[in-house]
């Protein structure tokens, strides 16, 4: 058994199309969506992880890159240093998945991991370093 954990980008064409259920059911494979940023006309990108024998991942990831999906290891996750963030919310416009928030009423910021698909939009936009990707 293999465990590998992928990040998908894949073009607006396929938005909507059975792909996770077709990994499934085609090459017998586990999966778990840990994040997805999936809107309509618009470019997706997951995060999955795929487990099953090694053989059944490699296929299943060829399938995917013959779709013409990007396929990458995630190998880095982003961090959220609170303390060291001034809520000054620059970070929000830049967020496609809502991971990076803030509540109206306090103009509190927060993060919410489960959301985050790592695509380190934020990281460059935040002036006080407060994310920052880990390895
Ligand atoms: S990496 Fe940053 S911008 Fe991208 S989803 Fe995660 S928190 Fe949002
Ligand atoms: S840009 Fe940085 S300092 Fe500003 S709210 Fe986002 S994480 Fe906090």
């Amino acid at each position: 058994m293999t465990n590998k954990r992928i990040v998908l980008t894949f073009p607006s064409r396929l938005v909507g199309q059975p792909i996770t259920t077709h990994l499934v059911k085609e090459y017998d494979l586990m999966l778990n969506i840990l994040r997805a940023n999936v809107t309509p006309n618009e470019e997706g990108r997951m995060v999955l992880e795929l487990s099953g024998p090694k053989k059944s991942v490699e296929e299943g990831i060829d399938y995917l890159k013959n779709l013409g999906i990007s396929v990458e290891p995630l190998s880095r996750d982003i961090k959220w240093q609170s303390e060291k963030c001034t809520h000054c919310t620059a970070c929000i416009p830049a967020c496609p998945s809502g991971a990076m928030s803030v509540d109206r009423e306090t103009w509190e910021v927060s993060f919410d991991r489960d959301r985050c698909i790592a695509c380190e939009l934020c990281i460059g936009v935040c002036p006080f370093n407060a994310l920052e990707i880990q390895f």
